[in-house]
Formats: structure tokens, C-alpha cells, sequence
């Protein structure tokens, strides 16, 4: 196996970031100082430990976590992330994320987010499946489709949401196990998945570019880009931007960093790295270069679609693209965003610019309720009309109010979470 690229520990945490974020805006935008200590707090969090065998018979414990931050838009919804570096604090900051990024886009939810400390490299596929079915077991009656819906994040995917989907349905009596299919989203197709959900958060990455050229009179076409992971985020902005007849000119995963001038064959690479545990590494389109060099690569766009806190003080000076599309949670942080702030980069904020997921997400739901199914152009087209309703909103406000774009969408997000607490107040 090769080696994994593991980035300079960041100076803050992803939770400094966003209670910074959350604070900061509440501030200059003169909001309630009571839904700011409201909002500084999860509702709930969930530590599990639980036993599981592997394939040589001995017994391994893993820990796992689901952090509910806020529902009172609705049930919390938000992914599973399987990571080895993994911890509460992250999952509460991810949590908190979801919570902004749900109203940002007006659904009907809160936010959560949760995982288990591992590196799924380690462990084989019945392994995986037997990990992922302990943990559902785990956390019982503390996730459902009207409780608390997980999603796939960072190294699950659709088949970790139908064996979760499978464990869950099947604790319920046979009667009415077939009413807890929309326990998780993100399903395969063939077990009530939503056609194209695979593809909306890079979908929507790709949107809110499209509609940023647009309201400035150009065309992503000629656009050269660079993104940071190679997964299901930055595979498919990178496929929908191409298609558009933007160029891929630097791409980096845990593995390797390529660059071609000429522009990266993206399907090619695709086919390339899904045999090798989806590495891009040994690629032959393009050149291998030290990753120290990603971020400074000549481009107009970055899109960080890996981990959070990537870009920092350490690296922020050193880009040279004008748009960051944050397709990442929590890619930029504070020090970061200053530098490039300063220097009047655009940042679409990760709230606003990967929110095609949990929308995708909500459409399978409301799919799996209404026993419905719907093509994928019908799916891509509600997408994009969401996607670009929230776009339009925050470019609005920031223009309006003569603020950066992350501030502008905080700003919408906490409102509406604000009106909800006036309208119901604070029980008894
Ligand atoms: P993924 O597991 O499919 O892909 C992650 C990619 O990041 C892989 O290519 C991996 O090699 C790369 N990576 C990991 N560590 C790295 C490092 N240190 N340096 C460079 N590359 C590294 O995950 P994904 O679903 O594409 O999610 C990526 C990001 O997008 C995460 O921050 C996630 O929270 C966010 N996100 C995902 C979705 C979704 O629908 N999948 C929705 C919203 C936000």
C-alpha cells in the first residue's frame, strides 16, 4: 500500500473553526447573543464502543460517534465519515456545519455528523460490513428517518448506507420494516437510492462556479482549475466543469499530486484509480510533483474537496487562483481566509458550495416517503433550481450588505434557524 500524504497538522481545529465562524458573524451582524450560546452548544452526542470479529477470529473494539447539533428545522441529517484521525470535536464542528448548510438551502432539517475512528484501508470488505452493521447496532433508536439521517462522507458510500439501511430495517418488525428505508440517504439506486445523488455535491460545486462566471459576463469555458481529492466531491466537479470546457490542471489525493498543463484526462483517471483503491498515484496522463506544491499551482480556480483546515496561514499567501469552491467541509481557516480575503479571492463557502449533497439527500427522503421514483433529469433539475435559489440569496446579501460570501451565508442560515426559535420559543 502506498504511503498516505498526511498534511501538516493544522494550527486550529476544525470546531476553533467553526465556533470562530459562528461568532464572528453574530457579531458584526448584531444577532441575539442568546441563539449564539444556544447555537455554541450540540444538542446530543453519542460515543459508542463495540465489538467486532475479524476474518482471523480475533475480536477488535472500535469508537464510534454521532453528534446531533441542532433540529430545530426539522430531523437531524448529516454523513457518516470513517477516518482514523477521527475525534468528537471533529464531528461536532461537521455537525454544526450541516446544521447552517440545511437552512442555507431552506430543508426541512437540522444538523449532525458522525463516523467511526478507522482507516477502512486496514480491513477487509466482510470486515467493513461487519464494523458498519455493529455500529448501526450501536446507535439503535438514536438515528431514523424522522430522528436523525446519516449520509455517506469521507470513505463511505452507498454501500455502507444500504448495509446500514439493512441492519436498521431489520431491529424493526417485519410489518413495518419497509417504513424505515429513508433511514439513511445516499442508498444504492436498486435499494431506494435517488438516481444522481452520486453525482450532486460535485454537481452543485460545479453550479455555484457556473452562476459565479455568469453574473460576472463569462463562461467557465478556457477556466483552468486544480482540485484537492479525488473522491466522490472532486471527481464530479471535475467531470461537470470539463464538460463545460474548463481544464484540469493539478489534482491531489492522499497519494499523490499530478500536474498537466494540457489538462488531465478526468475519466481516464477515473478508470485509473478505481482498481487501486481509488489512488491516483502512477497515473501516465500527467506529471507526479511533491505535494508541498499543490496549493500554489498556477490556476483561476481551487477546488479543496478533501479534508478540513488544508488551507492556512502556512499556504494561503502561496495561492494563486482567485475562487476557492469550497466542495470540502471546512477546507479554509480562519488565518487562511483572512490572507485570501485580503487579497479579494472569491471563497464560495462549503455551506452553500457542497450543499448538492444534502439536497440530493433530501430528495431521496421525500422519495423513499411518498413510495416515489424519479428520473435523474428530474432530479438534476431540482437540484439545480435549490442550488441555484441559495446562490442567488447569498450573492444577493452579499452584495446588499457589502460582505464576503461565507459571511453573507451564515447570515441567511441563522436567520431562518433564529425566526424558527422566535415562532416556537424556548420550551416549558
Ligand atoms: P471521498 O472519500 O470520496 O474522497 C476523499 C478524497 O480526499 C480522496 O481522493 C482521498 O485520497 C483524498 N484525501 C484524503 N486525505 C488527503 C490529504 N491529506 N491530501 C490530499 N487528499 C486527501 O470523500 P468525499 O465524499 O469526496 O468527500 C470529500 C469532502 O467533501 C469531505 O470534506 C466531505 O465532508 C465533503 N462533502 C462530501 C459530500 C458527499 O456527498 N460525498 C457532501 C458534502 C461535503
Amino acid at each position: 500500500m502506498n504511503k498516505l500524504i498526511t498534511s501538516s497538522p493544522p494550527a486550529t481545529s476544525m470546531y476553533d473553526t467553526v465556533v470562530n465562524q459562528l461568532s464572528q458573524t453574530m457579531e458584526s451582524l448584531g444577532m441575539a447573543p442568546d441563539m449564539r450560546r444556544i447555537l455554541a452548544v450540540t444538542n446530543n452526542e453519542i460515543i459508542v464502543h463495540f465489538p467486532v470479529k475479524m476474518d482471523d477470529g480475533r475480536i477488535e473494539i472500535f469508537k464510534g460517534y454521532r453528534v446531533q447539533h441542532n433540529n430545530i428545522l426539522g430531523p437531524y441529517k448529516g454523513g457518516l465519515r470513517y477516518h482514523p484521525t477521527l475525534e468528537i470535536n471533529d464531528a461536532k464542528a461537521l455537525a454544526m456545519w450541516m446544521t447552517w448548510k440545511t437552512s442555507l438551502a431552506g430543508l426541512p432539517y437540522g444538523g449532525a455528523k458522525g463516523g467511526i475512528q478507522i482507516d477502512p484501508r486496514k480491513y477487509s470488505i466482510g470486515e467493513l460490513e461487519r464494523i458498519t452493521r455493529r455500529y448501526t447496532f450501536a446507535l439503535g433508536d438514536n438515528i431514523g428517518p424522522d430522528l436523525d439521517i446519516p449520509a455517506p462522507d469521507v470513505n463511505t458510500n452507498e454501500q455502507t448506507m444500504a448495509w446500514i439501511a439493512d441492519t436498521y430495517m431489520s431491529t424493526k418488525s417485519p410489518l413495518e420494516r419497509s417504513n424505515f428505508k429513508h433511514v439513511v440517504t445516499g442508498k444504492p439506486v436498486g435499494c431506494g437510492g435517488l438516481a444522481g445523488r452520486d453525482r450532486a455535491t460535485g454537481f452543485g460545486v460545479y453550479l455555484c462556479l457556473k452562476l459565479l462566471f455568469k453574473s460576472w459576463g463569462e463562461e467557465l469555458a478556457g477556466k483552468r482549475f486544480i482540485v484537492q481529492g479525488f473522491g466522490n466531491v472532486g471527481y464530479w466537479a471535475s467531470h461537470f466543469l470539463i464538460r463545460d470546457g474548463a481544464r484540469l490542471v493539478g489534482v491531489q489525493d492522499a497519494h499523490a499530486t499530478l500536474v498537466n498543463e494540457q489538462g488531465i484526462e478526468v475519466e481516464d483517471l477515473l478508470e485509473h484509480s478505481k482498481p487501486r483503491l481509488n489512488s491516483i498515484k502512477g497515473f501516465e496522463g500527467a506529471q507526479e510533483i511533491d505535494s508541498e506544491n499543490f496549493f500554489s499551482l498556477d490556476c483561476d480556480i481551487l477546488i479543496p474537496a478533501a479534508l478540513g483546515n488544508q488551507i492556512t496561514a502556512a499556504n494561503a499567501s502561496s495561492i494563486k487562483a482567485n475562487i476557492i469552491a469550497e466542495g470540502a467541509n471546512g477546507p479554509t481557516d480562519k488565518e487562511g481566509e483572512k490572507l485570501l480575503l485580503a487579497r479579494n479571492a472569491v471563497i464560495i463557502p462549503d455551506i452553500l458550495c457542497n450543499s448538492g449533497g444534502v439536497i440530493g439527500s433530501y430528495f431521496e427522503w421525500l422519495q423513499n416517503r411518498n413510495g416515489e421514483i424519479w428520473s435523474i433529469d428530474e432530479v438534476m433539475q431540482k437540484i439545480e433550481k435549490k442550488i441555484s435559489t441559495a446562490f442567488t440569496d447569498v450573492q444577493g446579501v452579499a452584495k446588499e450588505k457589502n460582505i464576503d460570501y461565507r459571511t453573507a451565508a451564515y447570515f441567511l442560515a441563522l436567520t431562518r434557524i433564529e425566526t424558527a426559535y422566535k415562532h416556537r420559543g424556548i420550551f416549558p
